[in-house]
């Protein structure tokens, strides 16, 4: 062995799935678990593999799927990396997030240029070897990588997933693989008691697999005594002390303090033969106290498309939640829909709201809804965050309504206004990557769209400034459209102040407006970046705000 492979770090792997239904909590116990093993100090990153066909989110309609999570590097990936990014100080990247899609895609490329030397291209070992690829991409980045995947075990498309995690455990070794299993034990009120089958029968179809779990989560209403642990063990071949109890909790971040105290943490090292210093679980202590401590209510209505899933707008809601512990206040989120808005009824509708806040989103279903509301909030001198589609759609309303420019909207929703405040931006300098872009109406559908982290120059003096406190920031953003230049000087000189632009100041990102407490539109996806931990400076003050707003009222 030469110096450089005995020097280079081995990551250790933990693969967990997830059995009986979907939404038991993957990647919130997959974040928890990272969470848990920071606090003693190691470091970690995170991988989804998704078994669907897309080859990433991006495409997909939110009301299906849930949110898509943008990252730094510009990837539209799962929702479940929004979790992984907030619960840890791990980076999420397009590396971190794979699609049965993507494999295939890959797998079918290097088929067509002939690197496969005239072979049968296979499952396996052709699909396996790409997924095994994927995963060992993160070799040595980290102490330990915990890989999700996605669906239920039993499901058809996931089945090469999980034939490639059981390849890499013979690959890897025992003491450099675990694989975590989350099930259910439902409780069945009608005979009073929880019920261990379907886990017994999740755990034979993984075993079937030729996988055999070494930790079970067991989501459950109930705690699960000593017995029940037994038993599951007994059924399910795994040490008694290695069944533990997932049990449902009112706020998502008490759940790693809950697997710390069923020593899930002790378990996965002990198995995986690392030591390490004690866990510091205290801020994670002091968190879940604030949470439950609130010393005020606020209520934020938000307008949107999809109000009937909280999880199209995971981050956002997330973010929101944040900006409550940051002001030690609860936060009530009233979600609403923006066609109602459309009737004209706001007063009803936004009656008791501390602040408004228009979301991002796509297309021109409820637009006019979303612009009476931004006309009310900045009227009425609500606290108002505009956030992408929710920025441009104020640019709008001031247009209209404050400079006279009757017609103005976004060439997105009226593609012949003869006045396009937002428009499709046919040339700009792209920071990211470095080079002038080039699009027009006809450029690809996804490949037009601006993604991403760029960075953002803000204005001395303004409401984005005071809450950054710095000059330069970098965010996240995922949107086609820009605020036109040639209304620019009529804008300003009319009162809408331009408070953050791109260095070159050629794209607008941060719009505000005076005499108002609190009127902000941002360009970009702030909730992308916003931790329990670490709240985002926007979404601190706009919080702020509304409950100023609040006390006064
Ligand atoms: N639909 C708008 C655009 O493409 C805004 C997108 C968004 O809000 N993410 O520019």
């Amino acid at each position: 062995m030469n110096n450089s492979s005995q020097n280079t770090k081995r990551t250790k792997y933990i693969f967990i799935t997830g059995g009986v239904l979907s939404s038991l909590g993957k990647g919130l116990a997959a974040a928890s678990i990272g969470a848990l093993l920071e606090s003693r100090g190691l470091t970690v990153t995170f991988q989804k593999l998704d078994p669907y066909i897309n080859v990433d989110p991006g495409t997909m309609n939110p009301f299906q799927h849930g949110e898509v999570y943008v990252t730094d590097d510009g990837a539209e990936t799962d929702l479940d990396m929004g979790h992984y990014e907030r619960y840890t100080n791990a980076v999420m990247a397009q590396i971190n997030n794979y699609t049965s899609g993507r494999i295939y895609y890959s797998v079918i490329t290097k088929e067509r240029r002939g690197e496969y030397l005239g072979g049968t291209v296979q499952v396996i070992p052709h699909i396996t070897d790409e997924i095994k690829a994927a995963v060992l991409q993160l070799d040595g980045s980290v102490d330990i990588a915990i890989i999700e995947i996605g669906g239920t075990i039993g499901d058809i498309e996931g089945l090469p997933f999980v034939e490639a995690i059981r390849q890499l455990r013979s690959d890897l070794g025992r003491e450099y693989s675990l694989f975590i299993h989350l099930t259910l034990v439902p409780y069945i009120k009608a005979a009073g008691e929880v019920k261990t089958k379907p886990t017994q029968h999740s755990v034979k179809e993984l075993r079937a697999d030729g996988i055999q779990p070494d930790i079970l989560l067991c989501r459950t209403e109930v705690p699960l005594n000593a017995d029940l642990k037994k038993k599951i063990a007994l059924f399910c071949n795994v040490p008694h002390d290695a069944v533990i109890t997932a049990i449902d909790v009112d706020s998502i971040y008490e759940v790693p303090l809950h697997f710390h105290e069923e020593g899930l943490d002790a378990k996965i090292l002990e198995l995986l033969n690392v030591w390490t210093g004690k866990p510091n679980i205290e801020p994670w202590k002091q968190l879940v106290y604030n949470l439950k401590n609130p010393q005020h209510t606020v209520t934020i209505a938000i307008t949107g498309k999809y109000v009937d899933l909280t999880e199209s707008y995971k981050s956002l809601h997330e973010a929101l939640i944040h900006g409550g512990i940051a002001n030690q206040a609860k936060v009530e989120l009233r979600y609403l829909s923006a066609e109602e808005l459309e009737e004209g009824a706001p007063v009803q509708l936004l009656k008791g709201c501390d602040g408004i806040l228009v979301p991002g989103g796509f297309g021109k279903r409820g637009a006019e809804g979303k612009i009476n509301a931004i006309t009310f909030a900045r009227e009425n001198k609500i606290p108002f965050f505009g956030i992408c589609l929710g920025m441009q759609l104020a640019v709008v309303d001031y247009s209209r309504n404050v400079i006279g420019i009757k017609s103005a909207h976004s060439s997105e929703l009226d593609p012949f206004t003869s006045d396009p405040v937002i428009y499709l931006c046919k040339e700009w300098f792209d920071y990211r990557n470095n080079q002038v872009q080039v699009r027009d109406e006809n450029s690809d559908m996804g490949g037009t769209l601006r993604l991403g982290a760029y960075p953002c120059v803000l204005k001395p003096g303004t409401l984005a400034e005071a809450a950054y406190r710095t000059e330069e920031i970098s965010e996240r953003h995922r949107h086609r459209y820009e605020f036109n230049n040639a209304y620019r000087e009529q804008l300003e000189n009319g009162g809408l102040k331009v408070s953050g632009t791109s260095p070159d100041n050629n794209l607008v990102e941060i719009v505000e407006i005076e005499d108002h407490p609190w009127f902000l539109g941002c360009q970009f996806h702030p909730e992308f970046k916003s931790k329990p931990m670490k709240p985002h400076p926007l979404f601190r003050d706009f919080i702020k705000a509304a409950l100023t707003y609040r006390k006064r009222t």
